[in-house]
């Protein structure tokens, strides 16, 4: 089974979560969050963040993140993004993660709230953090940016199966062309990738495996 673990649009391959917040009337699996960009809205959105979060199809928090080049002040982004991860904690939800030129600041918020659900840094570009980020023993989500950056493509190779995801984000792209990448480029065969890859979704996506309402597969 292919999983997308994050998407913008529907693409109807495998098991998509579809970020809801740009797409209000999915009633498929979803994950919501309030984007760093969208911080200084708190208030005001929280209630639906409550609401959203409680739903029986939401199988993650995000994405949520911290970004140095939009949105309000990184001070209120963190405030932001400490009271979804409270949520994260309580509701025991994954976190999909946003992070643009704030690595430092995320992995100091690991280390100071010590959260015990599981993190994934999703559409990671920079090659360079990609070995800190496994350190700090969050997983990685790879989109289609990999396709076209070779230092990224090296780091890769460095990412245990069991720390990895893939994702289709923003991109008009399919999960299927990205797994063919990643199976040629590690040289594993494919179902071993697809496999691993959703050994990762049943462990970190628990509210899918523990049930749900079984009627999306
Ligand atoms: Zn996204």
């Amino acid at each position: 089974m292919f999983i997308n673990i994050h998407t913008h649009q529907f693409h109807n391959q495998g098991i998509e979560i579809i970020n809801k917040d740009d797409n209000p009337f999915t009633d498929g699996l979803f994950s919501y969050g309030i984007h760093p960009w969208n911080a200084a809205k708190w208030l005001e959105l929280e209630k639906d963040f409550f609401a959203e979060t409680n739903h029986e199809n939401c199988l993650a928090i995000g994405e949520i993140g911290l970004d140095k080049l939009k949105g309000p002040s990184i001070q209120e982004q963190i405030d932001v993004f400490k009271a979804q991860i409270a949520i994260s904690e309580q509701h025991q939800l994954p976190v999909i993660i946003h992070c643009v030129k704030a690595w430092n600041e995320l992995k100091q918020l690991k280390q100071e709230l010590k959260p015990l659900q599981p993190w994934i840094n999703h559409g990671v570009e920079k090659a360079s953090i990609v070995e800190d980020i496994l350190q700090s023993g969050m997983f990685v989500s790879f989109g289609k940016g990999l396709v076209q950056n070779v230092k990224l493509q090296e780091a890769l190779l460095k990412v245990p199966l069991n720390q990895l995801f893939l994702e289709t984000d923003t991109a008009d792209c399919s999960i299927l062309t990205l797994y063919a990448f990643v199976s040629k480029l590690k040289n594993i065969p494919l179902h071993e990738l697809e496999n691993s890859i959703e050994q990762n979704f049943k462990r970190v996506f628990t509210k899918w495996k523990n049930g749900l309402n079984g009627q999306h597969f």
